[in-house]
């Protein structure tokens, strides 16, 4: 059994400003298997919580831990922490000139598992998986990121969750940008991973539309750098309906 553990995050960044705290003690566990939504306010740090993890080197934690199977992730390179089987999807993927689609994946693939996988398997495993997504097969040759819609993006991640099999994935503002039929698609590429693997998902957005397609088993409210509120799915409809207002009002109170 597989456990994310995030433990008294405190995540600073050097601003042109000086030291700016944004995380202020999150405190988060993740079960195999398990769905968590992270719903919060534009600049409330969950971008910052999804940096973190990934091991940003702009982010510095100034206390608490982050363990995956009790491994300290924050000792791990970002090379390390994806082969011990954390995933990261990024609100703003990068660009790949010279690397192709299918080049990236295999060379992603062998680094994790720490061999090549067997070039029969592979390629109907990756055919299978862009069908899925409903991808063009001509996508495979291009370079990775360069050109791609929103749309496109977002598929090529979901596209490496299931060819990578992770054990955790973070998805920051997968949802945004995408219409419905994206959406459902790339949704849909989630949930056969959950089901297939039994993949842990920690789900930022700041929309509740995408909790219709991956029903979440915890929602997480995150308010000013830490979670101000928790409870299951219907914490979704609650903000779907209220809005994050409440929660600011009481943040400013406190200040
Ligand atoms: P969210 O994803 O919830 O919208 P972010 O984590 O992106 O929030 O940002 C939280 C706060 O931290 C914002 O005020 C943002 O301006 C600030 N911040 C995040 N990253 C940086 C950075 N690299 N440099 C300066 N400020 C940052
Ligand atoms: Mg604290
Ligand atoms: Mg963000």
């Amino acid at each position: 059994m597989s456990v994310l553990e995030i433990k008294n995050l405190h995540v600073n960044v050097e601003t042109e400003q000086g030291t700016r705290e944004i995380l202020r003690g999150v405190d988060l566990v993740i079960n195999e298997g398990e769905i968590h939504a992270i719903m919060g306010p534009n600049g409330s740090g969950k971008s910052t919580l999804a940096y973190t993890i990934a091991g940003h080197p702009k982010y510095q934690v100034v206390e608490g831990e982050i363990l995956l199977d009790g491994e300290n992730v924050l000792e791990m390179s970002v090379d390390e922490r994806a082969r011990a089987g954390l995933f990261l999807a990024m609100q703003y993927p990068v660009e790949i000139p010279g690397v192709t689609v299918t080049n990236f994946l295999r060379t992603a693939k062998t680094a994790i598992d720490g061999e090549a996988p067997a070039i029969r398997g592979w390629i109907k495993d990756v055919r299978e998986s862009m069908s899925n997504l409903k991808m063009d097969s001509a996508f495979a040759e291009r370079n990775v990121n360069e050109g791609f819609s929103g749309g496109e993006k977002k598929r090529n991640e979901i596209l490496q969750l299931e060819l990578l099999k992770p054990k955790f994935a973070v998805l920051d503002e997968t949802d945004s940008g995408l219409d419905v039929d994206a959406l459902k698609i790339v949704s849909e590429g989630v949930n056969r991973a959950h089901a297939n693997t039994g993949l842990g998902v920690l789900l930022i957005t700041h929309y509740t539309r995408i909790l219709r397609y991956i029903k979440p088993d915890f929602v997480h409210v995150f308010v000013a750098g830490r979670i101000a509120e928790q409870g299951g799915a219907e914490l979704a409809d609650r903000l779907e309906e209220e809005g994050y207002d409440r929660y600011q009002v009481a943040e400013s109170a406190a200040e």
